[in-house]
């Protein structure tokens, strides 16, 4: 049989390509023989090869792209934001926002009915769990650490590794998150590390890949045989990560525990120029003054990121503040798992913008809008009941303009990336999306900043781009194949279910 396959697909005998996939199926033999990296390379074949069969349009001609006629919400505070404008993308770059642009050879998004806004900014998830989708709904954080790091992160393989960062990244662009930071503390063997890396790199999306600990049975992950966290970081600095001018860039996922564990990582992190994020004042083992001991090694610089802060003391705040990090509220998690009250007026009032994050798929929705209104009612309960207690001089409410900008340029701040990406400003790189009003839970549309975050959800994210390429158009991400997606991830979960001797009863 003669054709032509599809770019990017490898020389299988028994071919897969779109084309003649429907005939044949490659044996799992076949799909390891292709490649020297072996089980890795079977997942990465079929998906790198799904994603080769509809180039995203916009991103192959290299045309400009021009937005058109749009509710345009840039977020910069200069631009200001249009009721309806254009917004030109040349090259991967937002090049212009106005009305009434005019490009002749551009192709052109009809935005009427949308609302253009940033991509949202996801600023810690453990992408790796991106299998493991709603395993603990009524889990409290230590049933979390016992079941989802225990049990199934120490017998993952770096397939499986695979499997749930690119179901977690390709969700997050379906839903409109265009950045995400992978908090990923998977690595019990550098082919792990080699995989949640690969992963990200083949979504599309823009991302954080932060390096962290190994999983182990007993959490001892010092212990861990296969592991080389954090010294491998000097490999991935030189192996994969050798420009900032990549879609995926570099961080240290640093653990908690003992100041001792936790200063190496910080001394390899910079070694290497990589920023550093860290979990700080979870629940009761949140209250040991850790940021005090590590300002007592001089530790705290600009470069952190901290998650979660519920418990902190206020000695600790001032140490964020005023060694100038930033900092990720996951709300949602942090209300249903027992890490303290988010800390968003308290955040406030020290004068830090948060930047916000899912955290958890295996008990929290991967989507934004959840965020966004999980911050939102919880700072207003608290102003409520600060103000029902008599409190004379409560704080102001929170706007949903300032939500949204936690949600993007706050984001983007944190992931070291608000010179590229967090507003639609000329010169950043082009992470846009598109957001329909003519759904019923939004129409007819009143306030558009009120809408994204009071009412919308991932049913109205209709276009998506990245760095100008599409990614999702008509409320399709483009170049998934879903019966080959469903096929990897059910694999990856059942072989992870047998390996870590788990029944799945899925009820
Ligand atoms: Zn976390």
């Amino acid at each position: 049989m003669t054709h032509q396959h599809a770019t990017g697909w490898g020389n299988f005998s028994s071919c897969i390509c779109p084309t003649c996939r429907t005939t044949s199926v490659p044996s799992r033999r076949e799909f390891l023989g292709t490649s020297a990296a072996g089980a890795i390379a079977a997942s990465t074949a079929m998906i790198g090869t799904t994603r080769a069969q509809q180039p995203a349009p916009g991103a192959l001609s290299g045309r400009p792209l021009l937005i058109k006629d749009g509710c345009v919400l840039t977020l910069d505070r200069v631009i200001g934001n249009f009721e309806q404008a254009d917004v030109l993308i040349e090259r991967g770059k937002i090049s212009a926002v106005r009305p009434n642009i005019a490009v002749a050879d551009a192709e052109v998004i009809d935005a009427t009915r949308m609302i253009v806004v940033p991509g949202f900014v996801d600023t810690h998830r453990h992408m790796w769990q991106g299998i493991l989708r709603n395993v603990l709904p009524d889990g409290s954080l230590d049933d979390y650490i016992a079941t989802v790091q225990k049990i199934f992160g120490a017998n993952y393989t770096p397939d499986d590794v695979y499997a749930g960062d690119y179901f977690s990244a390709l969700g997050a662009i379906d839903s409109g998150v265009t950045c995400i930071l992978d908090w990923s503390h998977i690595h019990n063997t550098p082919e792990h590390t080699d995989a949640a890396i690969k992963a990200l790199m083949d979504s599309g999306a823009r991302a954080v890949f932060a390096y962290g600990n190994a999983q182990t049975a007993d959490g001892r992950w010092w212990e861990a045989k296969g592991s080389k966290y954090p010294d491998d970081i000097a490999r991935l600095r030189k192996q994969y990560f050798t420009s900032e001018d990549q879609l995926v860039t570099l961080y240290m996922a640093a653990p908690s525990g003992a100041p001792e564990q936790i200063l190496p990582t910080f001394k390899a992190a910079r070694d290497v120029g990589a920023r550093i994020t860290i979990h700080v004042g979870v629940g009761e083992r949140g209250r040991a003054a850790l940021l005090e001991k590590l300002n007592a090694a001089n530790a705290l610089k600009s470069d952190t990121t901290y998650i979660h802060c519920c418990t902190l003391n206020d000695t600790e705040w001032k140490l964020i503040r005023d060694t100038g990090g930033t900092i990720s509220i996951a709300g949602y998690v942090e209300t249903l798992m027992g890490h303290g009250s988010p800390p968003i007026q308290k955040a406030i009032d020290m004068g830090i913008r948060p930047s916000l994050s899912v955290d958890v798929e295996t008990s929290v929705p991967n989507d934004f809008f959840a965020q966004m209104r999980t911050v939102f009612s919880l700072q207003k309960k608290d102003v409520w009941d600060r103000r029902l207690a008599g409190d004379k001089n409560p704080p102001k409410f929170l706007t949903v303009r300032e939500v949204l900008e936690f949600a993007t340029i706050e984001g983007a701040r944190a992931n070291g990336l608000e010179r590229k990406i967090g507003t639609l400003t000329p010169g950043k790189d082009a992470d846009v999306i598109l957001l329909r009003t003519d759904r019923l839970n939004v129409m007819p549309m009143n306030n558009a900043v009120g809408a994204v975050v009071t009412s919308m959800g991932p049913q109205n994210v209709d276009t998506v781009l990245i760095a100008g390429k599409i990614r999702k158009r008509n409320g399709q991400l483009i170049g998934v194949d879903f019966d080959r997606l469903a096929r990897l991830g059910n694999e990856a979960r059942d072989r992870l279910y047998a390996s870590a001797k788990v029944k799945n009863t899925r009820i």
